[in-house]
């Protein structure tokens, strides 16, 4: 018999499960290419040919029991060193290894990180619209989950619901910027904003209070947009990084920690993130990708495919007369639905072969998230679908 909680979590697992099989039924019936699948974010351009040739070379000339070995639960000491350089000269800072631990993707990194930080019913703040799985990421740790709600003028994170959500019991904040599911990069001001905001809630509550910026998109941006790197303005800061998208490997489970070396309990924190990789079973990131990654660290995927998507999807739905904010990173689209119920929107869509996701299960709903990781022939098949949906629905 499994367990009440896993009751609970394979049962809401439905919807997704759902959406995968109601792909499947429309194919059937339509052809695949007639359906119109944006519910997923796995990426579709190509991971660059670096990645294929790192490989190969290391296998060709590295010790196979290196390659495929066990080695500190924090990852290579040697891979740890080119990362801490990669990102000093990028951001101007001066972080060594000690600061980073090589982790199963950013799920396994934000899932270390919270089994560190968190007792029982200790609060974890998340700015809504936000990745449905940091509500599993929490109750893995029996944290509570406390959601600010969605400023929708600019989708950046609501401050002065913040501070109405701030208490004795905060141990984190999570943010997620280039954004799943707006799109939206905060930005500087806002970045400031919140490191006043929580340096002030440490001073009144006595506590420290940790900043765990998502990043897994810092790669995915148009048009020169910069991504404020949160190290530089809050000192208890954590960056869960990833491979998943920027270079297009998600199944290869590969990413990394950077730890502000200035924050609370440095030392502590960093040995407790290795026994948490370590006890939940990761034990540590993959190997291989290890060392493929630190030959790979200026290899970039081609941006330009998403941003061409972007154009294309965002223009068309504007012109039927959906709201929804220019994505400035990441690939997503968050328009509004056009009626207040974003689950029988996007089911009513399922009928001209569409599937989104509603913003519901991003803790915002009234909205719906299109994924536009998939190609540009698709997208272009499907605009005729869209005009339908907005004929039904936009008066
Ligand atoms: N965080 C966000 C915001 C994501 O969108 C995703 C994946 O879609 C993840 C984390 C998990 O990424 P990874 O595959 O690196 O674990």
């Amino acid at each position: 018999m499994i367990s009440n909680k896993m009751q609970t979590l394979v049962a809401n697992s439905s919807t997704i499960r759902a959406m995968f099989e109601e792909g499947k039924r429309l194919a059937a019936i339509h052809g695949a290419e007639n359906v119109y699948d944006y519910s997923l974010g796995n990426p579709n351009v190509l991971p660059p040919d670096t990645i294929k040739k790192a490989i190969m070379e290391i296998l060709d000339s590295e010790n196979s029991n290196v390659i495929h070995g066990y080695m500190n639960n924090s990852g290579y000491e040697d891979v740890r060193t080119e990362i801490a350089n990669f990102i000093n000269k990028k951001q101007s800072l001066k972080l060594d290894a000690s600061s980073i631990v090589m982790t199963c993707g950013a799920a396994g990194g934000l899932n270390i990180i919270l089994k560190a930080l968190l007792n029982p019913e200790d609060e974890v703040i998340v700015f809504a619209p936000f990745f449905g799985e940091y509500r599993n990421y929490v109750s893995n740790f029996d944290g509570k989950l406390v959601v600010v709600p969605a400023d929708t003028t600019h989708f950046e994170p609501n401050i002065a619901a913040l501070k109405e959500a701030l208490t004795s019991r905060t141990k984190a904040v999570i943010i997620n910027s280039p954004n799943n599911p707006t799109g939206v990069i905060y930005s500087e001001e806002a970045i400031k904003h919140l490191a006043a905001t929580l340096e002030e809630a440490e001073k009144a509550f006595g506590t420290s209070i940790y900043l765990i910026s998502d990043e897994p998109y810092r790669e995915i941006v148009y048009d020169g947009a910069v991504v404020p790197y949160i190290l530089h303005y809050y000192k208890n800061s954590f960056i869960g990084y990833s491979y998943s998208k920027s270079l297009s490997l998600p199944g290869e489970r590969i990413g990394y920690i950077v730890a502000h070396p200035e924050m609370d309990d440095f030392n502590d924190m960093m040995a407790a993130l290795n026994v948490a990789n370590r006890i939940l079973g990761f034990v540590n990131a993959p190997s291989l990708f290890q060392r493929v990654i630190a030959k790979c660290l200026e290899s970039e995927v081609d941006v330009s495919i998403y941003k061409r998507n972007r154009d294309l999807l965002y223009n068309h739905l504007v012109s039927l007369g959906f709201e929804c904010i220019k994505p400035e990173g990441a690939f997503y689209l968050f328009p509004k639905t056009p009626i207040a119920d974003d689950k029988a929107f996007c089911e009513a869509a399922k009928a001209f072969n569409l599937l989104l996701v509603p913003g519901s299960s991003f803790g915002c709903p009234g909205y719906m998230r299109l994924s536009y990781c998939i190609s540009y022939e698709q997208i272009q098949r499907s605009l005729p679908a869209f005009t339908q949906l907005a004929e039904a629905y936009i008066k």
